[in-house]
């Protein structure tokens, strides 16, 4: 290059600007509009080097090229999450509504984590934070925000809980126990165990019942020996694995009348609590101190966002309000700011997709959608028991299906699901369960049907 380049070039109106705006918009259209989802999958680094290197250079390669690198290179190597054969881990499935008003949220460069800046993003998202807080039956007052993900909103719940049981401990003079304990199943999702080993604490592990559910007797037994040296007891609603719930009711009364916060991990399954027939399984979360429930799973929106709210608010203020001379005034005010209520301070308003979604077709149309999962999920199941061959590992529950294949070993699962994703069928991959191998269904999108899952059934005969 023998001129410099003018400074304003990437940001002014001109011909430029606007041809690689109109690139990037064509192509998110066409992808979020696909009939046919491409399932794809990784590529080795190897590979990738060879097709996909020397992007980044002085001089740039122009929208038209990287575009094209990602259409045709690096989107092929990343698996789509929104297949309707993607049954793996927890799917994705966006409504059309969410994904594309991500776009929005990126073209309107909003500050959503203080009111002063963001408060109509905010005002919006806390609509929906609010409804969903009244689904849970949580009382009126509850709120929270929403920040990246179910690890950061267990992490977010947590530390307000050991800063609520510290404050407490200074009120009454009593001294901080040497070692703070979260209580909680040994089937809770691992993002418990990561959020006790950033804040140092220890995890004791309540064993569930048979069916992997945790129960309050078994609570009460661990309160009682530990005292008050439990700031926190986790109840999952909807293991990740088998979409356990667990006993909730029981569990909220064995912390009632006790010093002990209750957290619910409903990352993936407190979704169904929207669904009138499943309310009864979820009885005590009404009882929670907090929540948690991921929009990017069962809720239809794009990666990524977690709803955490909290029954008082005012604790988890006092717990991450960050000071700061530069942020004064903001903190000086009694504005709503979502930055104070986790572990966060800058934040895109990553809940405005489903409130768009939400706002756009109304609730109703969310209910059906996840019943549809679950009565899918009993569906297969009862597929699975009737065939010759498989047989199903537990019921299920909500919309994650467990079953096994007679007489395989190991490797022959893997083998199995190696070539299931090399003929670009469907992602399955293999789990385990009490040293077992097993495979797994995770249903999520309403695209997902009876006979996506009876293909799959008839590869393993
Ligand atoms: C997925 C999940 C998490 C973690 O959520 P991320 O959004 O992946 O961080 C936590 N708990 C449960 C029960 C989950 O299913």
């Amino acid at each position: 290059m023998t001129h410099a380049p003018e400074p304003d070039h990437m940001h002014a109106i001109s011909d430029d600007t606007r041809d690689t705006v109109d690139e990037v918009l064509h192509y998110a259209r066409r992808r979020a509009l696909f009939q046919d989802i491409p399932l794809d999958k990784a590529m080795s680094p190897r590979d990738l080097a060879r097709l996909a290197s020397g992007s980044i250079t002085a001089d740039g390669i122009g929208a038209r090229r990287a575009i094209g690198l990602f259409e045709n290179v690096l989107a092929p190597a990343c698996i789509s999450t929104d297949h309707p054969g993607y049954l793996s881990f927890i799917p994705s499935a966006p409504t059309k509504a969410a994904l594309a008003f991500d776009v929005v949220v990126s073209a309107s460069a909003i500050y959503a984590g203080s009111w002063m800046e963001g408060a109509g993003a905010v005002y919006a998202e806390n609509e929906v934070l609010h409804w969903l807080a009244r689904e849970f039956g949580l009382p009126e007052g509850a709120g929270g925000v929403f920040v990246q993900g179910g690890t950061i909103g267990n992490l977010s719940a947590l530390v307000a809980a050991r800063d609520v049981a510290r404050r407490r401990n200074r009120q009454v003079g009593r001294e901080d126990p040497a070692r703070w304990i979260i209580v909680c199943s040994a089937e809770a999702h691992s993002s418990i165990a990561s959020a006790a080993a950033v804040m140092d604490v220890d995890v004791v592990t309540a064993a569930p019942d048979a069916e992997g559910r945790l129960h309050g007797e078994a609570v009460s037994a661990l309160l009682d020996e530990h005292g008050p040296a439990v700031f926190a007891v986790v109840a999952t609603g909807g293991t990740t694995n088998f979409g356990i719930v667990d006993d909730i009711a029981s569990v909220a009364a064995a912390t009632r009348g006790r010093d002990v916060w209750l957290h619910i991990d409903g990352a993936y399954g407190l979704a169904a609590m929207l669904v009138e027939s499943m309310r009864p399984a979820f009885e005590g979360v009404g009882e929670a101190d907090s929540v948690i429930v991921d929009p990017h799973k069962w809720l239809f929106a794009p990666f990524d966002a977690c709803a955490l709210i909290y029954r008082d608010p005012s604790v988890a203020l006092a717990a991450h309000t960050q000071k700061a001379e530069y942020l004064d005034t903001l903190t000086e005010s009694a504005d709503w700011n979502p930055s104070d209520l986790a572990i966060q301070l800058t934040r895109r308003a990553r809940g405005l997709p489903l409130w768009f979604s939400l706002a756009t077709h109304g609730t109703e149309h969310y209910r059906a959608a996840i019943d549809g999962g679950i009565r899918l999920a009993r569906r297969i199941a009862d597929e699975i028991t009737a065939r010759e061959g498989v047989s199903l590992v537990r019921e299920p529950q909500l919309s994650v299906v467990v079953f096994r294949r007679e007489g395989w070993s190991p490797a022959d699962y893997q083998a199995w699901s190696d070539r299931l994703l090399e003929d670009q069928r469907a992602f399955v991959v293999p789990s385990s369960h009490a040293g077992e191998t097993v495979l797994r269904f995770a249903i999520i999108s309403p695209l997902t049907t009876f006979e996506t899952l009876t293909d799959i059934l008839d590869t393993l005969a």
